[in-house]
């Protein structure tokens, strides 16, 4: 009888895993094309400054509104898109919309307030396939955007391969203008020591460290920590998830300089964004 069950079992295990194929398999083939089927969009999230409140720009986050399915999370479809190389059309999209946007904010901005920047998402294949300074320079161009308003987030563990193409590529951004920040910072964990190597010009400390701050000593003793590391390197530190007052009161005072999160505003469309700025 246990044989029986366990047979059972085997045949509902692998008629999951046969399911999940076959639904990745479905996932890219809507992927292809969804961006100019105008199912896409760009949320942007506000950065303030931790130290005045002040709004200094936004992180540009895909959006897809599949027409089953409804929202599809980037944490799942942006896994489809690296790897079966749709981000490489998907990717300049991407970046040349959020440049475009960036550049109707100027226009609803106060003159003399400083412009506020767009950080983009850039995911590994991006730095491997293609010439992403090449791509990063044809859409400045194309939008007017100054490459000081566009920053590239890429995740630690992207750029902590060490390899030297990678590094080359970060350093022609910078060179541009364009700043370079590391995303999820601390979940990579060689982290710290690899900042004196990797030219960065900021760090994002992931969400989980943040989260259960000021509670967690440990936490908050790393948070500080790599605040005090990155600063002593002149690296910026921007904290994400921060979602409690008090974590935006406590990041404060341990000198972070910027912040995101669902406290201080959930991503937006273009049109809320714009409003917010108005
Ligand atoms: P990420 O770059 O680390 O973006 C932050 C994620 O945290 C976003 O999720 C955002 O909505 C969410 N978030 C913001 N504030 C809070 C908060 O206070 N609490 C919590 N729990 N979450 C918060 P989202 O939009 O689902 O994106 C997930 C990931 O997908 C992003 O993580 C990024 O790695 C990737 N992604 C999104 N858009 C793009 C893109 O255009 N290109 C690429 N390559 N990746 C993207
Ligand atoms: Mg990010
Ligand atoms: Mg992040
Ligand atoms: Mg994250």
């Amino acid at each position: 009888q246990a044989k029986l069950a366990g047979k059972n079992c085997y045949r509902f295990y692998s008629r999951a895993i046969d399911q999940a194929a076959e639904r990745r398999v479905q996932l890219e083939q809507e992927l292809r094309g969804a961006w100019d089927r105008g199912e896409m969009s760009l949320a942007y999230q506000p950065v303030f400054r931790l130290a005045d409140r002040r709004l200094v720009g936004a992180e540009a986050l895909l959006r897809w509104q599949h027409p089953q399915q409804g929202l599809v999370s980037p944490s799942v479809f942006i896994e489809v898109a690296e790897q079966s190389g749709l981000i490489d059309t998907l990717g300049p999209q991407v970046l040349r919309a959020a440049c475009r946007d960036a550049m109707r904010w100027r226009k609803v901005q106060a003159r003399d307030d400083e412009p506020l920047f767009v950080s983009v998402n850039v995911s590994p294949r991006q730095l491997r396939s293609g010439d992403l300074p090449a791509t990063v320079a044809s859409c400045l161009r194309e939008t007017g955007l100054s490459a000081h308003q566009l920053h590239v987030e890429l995740t630690e563990t992207t750029v902590i391969s060490d390899e030297p193409h990678v590094i080359e590529l970060l350093a022609r951004l910078r060179l541009m203008g364009v700043k370079v920040w590391l995303d999820d910072f601390g979940t990579g964990f060689s982290g710290l020591s690899h900042l004196r190597r990797v030219p960065v010009d900021g760090v994002k400390i992931d969400r989980s460290f943040v989260a259960d701050i000021p509670r967690d000593a440990d936490d908050l003793a790393l948070t500080t920590a790599i605040i005090a590391m990155a600063h002593s390197l002149n690296i910026v530190v921007v904290a994400e998830g921060v979602e409690k007052p008090d974590q935006a009161a406590v990041l404060r005072d341990r000198g972070c300089d910027l912040a995101q999160g669902y406290w201080l505003g959930h991503p937006i469309d273009i049109d809320g964004f714009l409003e917010l700025l108005a």
